[in-house]
């Protein structure tokens, strides 16, 4: 079977040529064979994508989106990133490292949470980077960002928001990321059956609208790390596609059936890592040296090990799974791993 559509994919190259890129990511990252991992589930080739390591300090999927959606930013002349969301947030500490690369100013709002306290992880990485931290109380995060861009735009200067702004563009870099995978698999001469990744939103969007740009020959499988329903969640994708392929200039349309993902396990909670996924998270660091995150890729591969043990492939498929990074938090969560 083809594994994709060469003359699409030009097509595809052609059409992201026209977005203004933000040189943020060391791309393209590798293509990992897991030998060891796929032998101790007993299943499957696993080939890991690693897009934990693209470069920005200490990489992850938010350095590639970046790419694409700090395109604007780099138009319109902006001169300071800000993000605000949990005191762990990969975004966050991504925002203050792209800013420092873009020689623009950084502002990022941190909540005193339980994970505020020691600074550690990501907050570390903020506390090297970013120009400046606002601290406030949980569920204000919002209100300071607005008081923040506001009183900027007061000043004269140009602030540009990583979350809200641009965000459909990073669901166009991953279409470019599908790309990179398809000839990265091409020249190894492998058809897989299914890339796997943790993913709420922008990944597994890109993944799905790339896949379907280039007739490729496998499915993408997004496990979110938000404990919700997979119906909902399967309705709230589908719209975002629709305007994913729009904005590339892609005439296709999608629908809630396109999207195979699920929160199934997100369990116990949101940054709260259930026990079978930190039993992978070390199998995956002492069979291949991967170093998982626990709030998102621990358990979007324990997911995966379970769809292995349930004999959902063949131990002549190969399945990638995409590493989105989140690295740094696993220095928040010592106690959890080994308490
Ligand atoms: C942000 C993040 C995700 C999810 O990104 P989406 O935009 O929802 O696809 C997954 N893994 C890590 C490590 C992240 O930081």
């Amino acid at each position: 079977m083809k594994l994709y559509d060469r003359d699409a994919a030009q097509k595809l190259r052609h059409l992201l040529g026209r977005f203004t890129r933000a040189p943020v990511a060391h791309l393209p990252t590798p293509l990992q064979d897991c030998p060891r991992l796929g032998e101790a589930l007993g299943g499957p080739r696993i080939l890991v994508k690693r897009d934990d390591m693209t470069g920005l300090a200490m990489g992850g999927n938010k350095a590639r989106q970046f790419t694409y959606s700090l395109g604007p930013a780099l138009d319109r002349g902006c001169d300071c990133l800000l993000h605000g969301s949990d005191s762990q947030s990969n975004q966050s500490a991504q925002t203050a490292a792209a800013a420092a690369r873009l020689g623009m100013k950084s502002i990022v709002v941190i909540p005193r949470d339980h994970r505020s306290y020691p600074v550690s992880g990501n907050l570390l990485l903020n506390h090297l980077m970013a120009d400046q931290i606002k601290y406030v109380f949980p569920l204000t995060v919002k209100d300071e960002l607005k008081k923040q861009m506001k009183e900027l735009e007061t000043k004269g200067s140009k602030p540009y928001d990583t979350s809200s702004d641009g965000a459909i563009l990073r669901a166009v870099a991953y279409v470019d990321a599908t790309l990179e995978l398809c000839e990265q698999l091409a020249q190894r001469g492998i058809a897989p059956k299914a890339i796997y990744t943790s993913s709420m939103t922008y990944t597994i969007v890109g993944l799905v609208v790339g896949l379907r740009a280039v007739s490729a020959c496998f499915k993408a499988v997004g496990l979110n790390y938000w404990v919700g329903d997979d119906r909902e969640m399967q309705e709230r994708l589908a719209p975002v596609a629709n305007e994913c392929a729009s904005v590339i200039g892609l005439k296709q349309s999608f629908t809630p059936e396109d999207f195979d993902v699920t929160c199934e396990y997100a369990k116990p909670d949101f940054g709260e890592p259930s026990r079978t996924s930190l039993e992978t998270m070390r199998l995956v660091a002492r069979t291949e040296g991967i170093v998982l995150d626990p709030v998102y890729t621990a358990k979007a591969m324990d997911g995966l090990a379970i769809h292995i043990r349930e004999g959902r492939f063949q131990p002549d498929d190969t399945i990638v799974f995409l590493h989105t990074g989140g690295t740094p938090a696993i220095f928040a969560y010592g106690d959890e791993l080994f308490g």
